[in-house]
């Protein structure tokens, strides 16, 4: 080069692609790929790859059975229901019973986010089951997706005309917040192909979500103080009841709240929400759809790591995002009032509704609502429901209450448990009543490391470590995923075990008691043997060091080991 010649022109930066999931729902954006086509055909077992993509938006995830994968694939389904609150009639709990007896493992896993999944369905079954629980008045429909999931609220049932109105308000925004596509129907429904070449379809723009939808998905909970049982700070969008006189007057507004991370991608992390205004119960529709927007179009399309609305917050600032809804608001929204949680988690007794109808809380060991030897909790519910006509609610913790039960019916009920196997008094301690396990194995093809199947035997080794220091009745939240995506929320639980490889997990440290505070990774690579070995040492300190002798052990991690030690970044831990 001359010394004259000008100096090349800085390379413009790469524009980044839209990625294939993007492609795919501007091709079809009814979402109707070729479903009903595939499902209509016996040759077939499994659905295309795009085609999967497309089914999550109707509430299904093809799965294979991973015991199974040394012998070839079987591949299986997993249907999940839209359940806002998690409230079900004991009609439509029956339905669910049935189905999964009928199409499914003979279990229903209850989700981190008060709905029923089920697990094992095969091809031939998925047909049946649909259209059974929509001609049941139930539906799947965006419980998975590029759009609002299952809208949660607290479950207690009706311990307050405040329960009631945050129940009548989640299923408002719900239901506000619905794809209006008419795939889901026609192909589960009436069975029938979409054409795709009918200008109607072809051009379907969703007069919410635009012909794209949103870039990932978006989750919604309300929380009524003091109990933060919904995990609040974790969801896209949240609620904060705020009350006056006894009366609910409006919500705080909380955003970009989201637990999944990947291994070893600095872009990613887990964060907790922005407490962004104060919101009307008039203004909730309007404010849900604009929140809901501005992650519609501010997204990152190009990464679907890097594409939940909790990054826009992070990287825009509270106060970029707030300025954006006002103006698509086209009003000023109101400063968010004072607010305080104590605890998370449920109660597990008998508890008394406005109407003065009785109600049960159960434990649900790892959410899953089966039979085993001496356990027969699927048997005894189907026979509880069937006979007293019970409302079922499933909480965010994996656990469900019976509702709407006659004070004169308590006793019955009581023994009808006992004769299957589940204490009504003192139904698990304090450790396993706040501990939470993702399904991973063998189902989730995510799932780098067992979880629901493995957590029971870990709790009772941590039970037995803290019992040696005479801690045996201590509450300590503890949570377990397969993989980073982090369904059970273990970023916020005291103790977190995110799996990295079979049998091998990292260790996260130093969540609080209302799930306020994220915790931090302790230890990268723990395996199986070496997990008490590990922990056993900073029961003993905490022990001895713990405020007035009542300090929780995640404020003690927070306040003297992150200290000593302070935590790599998660983002910098190496995969
Ligand atoms: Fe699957 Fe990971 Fe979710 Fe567990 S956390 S259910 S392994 S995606």
């Amino acid at each position: 080069m001359s010394e004259t010649a000008a100096p090349a022109a800085p390379a413009a930066p790469k524009e980044k692609k839209p990625n294939h999931n993007e492609e795919i729902k501007t091709a079809i954006p009814t979402l109707a790929g070729t479903l009903a086509a595939t499902l209509a055909d016996p040759a077939l077992d499994r659905f295309s790859e795009d085609d999967q993509q497309f089914m999550k938006f109707h509430g299904i995830y093809q799965q294979d059975d991973r015991d199974l994968r040394k012998t070839g694939k079987k591949f299986i389904f997993m249907i999940r229901g839209r359940i806002p609150g998690g409230v079900l009639s004991p009609k439509g709990y029956l339905v669910y019973d049935d189905l999964a007896t009928k199409y499914g493992n003979n279990t229903l896993r209850i989700t981190s986010r008060q709905s029923f999944q089920f697990h094992g369905v095969v091809k031939t079954g998925l047909g049946p089951l649909m259209k059974k629980i929509n001609d049941s008045m139930m539906d799947t429909l965006a419980a998975c997706g590029d759009v609002n999931r299952n809208v949660m609220s607290p479950p207690a049932p009706v311990a307050s005309a405040q329960h009631a109105q945050l129940l009548a308000d989640a299923t408002r925004v719900s239901e506000a917040l619905l794809p209006k596509t008419k795939a889901y129907h026609s192909i589960w429904v009436e069975g029938v192909q979409l054409n795709l070449e009918d200008p109607a379809n072809k051009d379907f723009v969703d007069p919410l979500y635009g012909r794209t939808y949103l870039p990932r998905k978006f989750k919604v909970a309300f929380a009524l103080q003091p109990v933060n049982d919904v995990d609040i700070l974790t969801n896209c969008l949240g609620y904060i009841a705020i009350e006056e006189g006894g009366k609910i007057t409006g919500y705080n507004l909380t955003v970009g709240g989201g637990q999944g991370r990947a291994h070893g991608n600095t872009e990613t992390y887990p964060r907790i929400a922005d407490v962004i205004a104060f919101v009307s119960p008039e203004q909730l529709i309007a404010v849900s759809r604009g929140v809901l927007t501005v992650h519609r179009d501010f997204g990152d399309r190009t990464d679907r790591k890097h594409a939940r609305l909790k990054y826009v917050l992070e990287e825009k600032g509270a106060a970029w995002f707030r300025d954006e809804l006002e103006a698509r608001l086209g009003y000023k929204l109101a400063d968010a009032k004072p607010f305080k949680f104590e605890r998370q988690g449920d109660t597990f007794d008998w508890g008394q509704a406005l109407d003065g109808s009785s109600y049960l809380g159960l434990y649900v060991e790892t959410g899953r609502v089966k039979n085993k030897d001496g356990y027969k909790l699927k048997t005894a519910l189907r026979a509880i429901v069937e006979k007293y006509q019970t409302e079922v609610r499933l909480t965010p913790s994996q656990n469900l209450i019976l509702a709407n039960i006659k004070p004169a019916d308590k006793a019955a009920i009581t023994a009808l448990l006992a004769e299957h196997g589940i204490p009504v008094e003192n139904q698990a301690n304090a450790i396993r009543r706040a501990s939470m396990a993702c399904p991973s194995m063998p189902t989730c093809g995510l799932g780098l490391a067992e979880s629901e199947r493995y957590m029971p035997t870990l709790l009772t080794r941590i039970e037995e470590s803290l019992a040696t220091l005479g801690l045996a009745d201590e509450e300590i939240i503890i949570r377990m995923t397969g993989c980073p995506n982090g369904c059970a929320r273990p970023y916020m639980a005291e103790i977190g075990f995110v799996g990295k490889g079979p049998g091998r997990y990292q260790l996260w440290l130093g969540g609080n008691a209302n799930c306020t505070r994220l915790n931090k990774v302790w230890r990268d690579l723990v395996k199986d043997p070496d997990i008490i070995t590990e922990l056993q040492p900073l029961f003993a300190r905490w022990k001895a060091e713990r405020i007035g002798g009542t300090e929780r052990f995640g404020d003690w991690v927070a306040r003297v080991l992150w200290k000593e030690a302070p935590a790599p970044a998660p983002a910098a831990v190496a995969s």
